[in-house]
């Protein structure tokens, strides 16, 4: 055994987390994990710069992204590893999303300012100049600065999250579709936290599904609730993958690392991507 950790799910500035994927860099290091994926939502971003620095700080960080998607009228995350980060397909499925999210915030700001909560679009603006994903996070931020809600998890719960009054998807991917953009990409398509997925059909269904791997090693679950998922992978011969979900203060109670894979588990995701880097573009 050595001390190998990585954790492969976060959020940096480029989507909701409040550190920058700098910052995200620097702190990996100061916890001692060897290895590390930025996954913001929607938005490959974070790895305009960070390779290098990465590797400057001795963290192997491999390309990652958490892509929203749809199934059953659920809502399902999937995480999208080891893709060549000059793939022109992931970059304008991400641009899709961002299109998309631009109109779903107006609907929700639209219903929101119908249930009398004011928030604008310049009060949901990342001070970051560069590219990012803007979501419901920032929304409810906003109104917390605005004083409407006590709390983030207030504003979810009475306005929106998902199937409360003000709540708005702004159009679906599917999970199928999502898939195959990542495989066309040159990676592998992971489901995000199943622990969270309530409805048994959508589950049932995504395990029927070409995925590659998923994320048993979730946040703060216990290691016997990630037995089940470890189990599944097994049967599927899938990989196994983990990461905290860090958002940084957003998410004061998940710290970076808390959840996290041995290098045994890491390096057929370093491996193929690799071969991604590597790879000729597709077209
Ligand atoms: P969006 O992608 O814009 O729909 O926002 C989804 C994100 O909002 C999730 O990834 C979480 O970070 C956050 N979120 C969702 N539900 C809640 C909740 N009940 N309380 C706090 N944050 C939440
Ligand atoms: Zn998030
Ligand atoms: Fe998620
Ligand atoms: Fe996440």
């Amino acid at each position: 055994m050595n001390d190998f950790r990585a954790d492969l799910h976060c959020h940096s500035t480029c989507s909701d987390g409040t550190l920058t994927p700098i910052e995200i860099i620097k702190l990996a290091k100061k916890i001692g994990l060897k290895g590390l994926s930025i996954t913001d939502h929607d938005i490959i971003e974070a790895y305009k710069t960070t390779l290098p620095i990465a590797q400057e700080a001795g963290i192997t960080l491999i390309s990652g992204v958490e892509l929203s998607a749809y199934h059953n009228r659920t809502s399902v995350h999937i995480l999208g590893y080891s893709f060549s980060t000059e793939s022109p397909i992931i970059e304008e499925f991400c641009l899709r999303h961002t299109r998309r999210r631009l109109d779903r915030n107006r609907q929700i700001l639209t219903l929101l300012s119908k249930h009398g909560v004011h928030i604008t679009e310049e009060d949901i603006q990342c001070e970051q100049g560069s590219k990012h994903t803007i979501g419901r996070p920032h929304i409810a931020l906003a109104m917390l600065k605005k004083r409407y809600v006590n709390s983030i998890q207030e504003a979810f719960h009475k306005y929106i999250g998902e199937g409360r009054s003000c709540f708005s998807s702004g159009g679906y991917f599917s999970v199928e579709e999502t898939i195959d953009v990542i495989h066309k990409a040159g990676g592998l398509a992971i489901i995000a936290h199943p622990h969270l997925i309530e409805n048994q059909q959508t589950l049932n269904d995504l395990l029927s599904m070409n995925f590659d791997g998923i994320e048993t090693f979730y946040a703060r679950f216990p290691l016997p609730q990630n037995e089940k998922w470890n189990k599944i992978a097994e049967k599927k011969n899938w990989l196994i993958t983990g990461g905290s979900d860090f958002h940084g203060e957003i998410k004061p109670t998940i710290n970076l690392g808390c959840s996290w894979i041995n290098e045994e588990k890491f390096k057929p995701l370093l491996d193929h991507f690799i071969k991604a880097q590597e790879r000729p573009l597709e077209m």
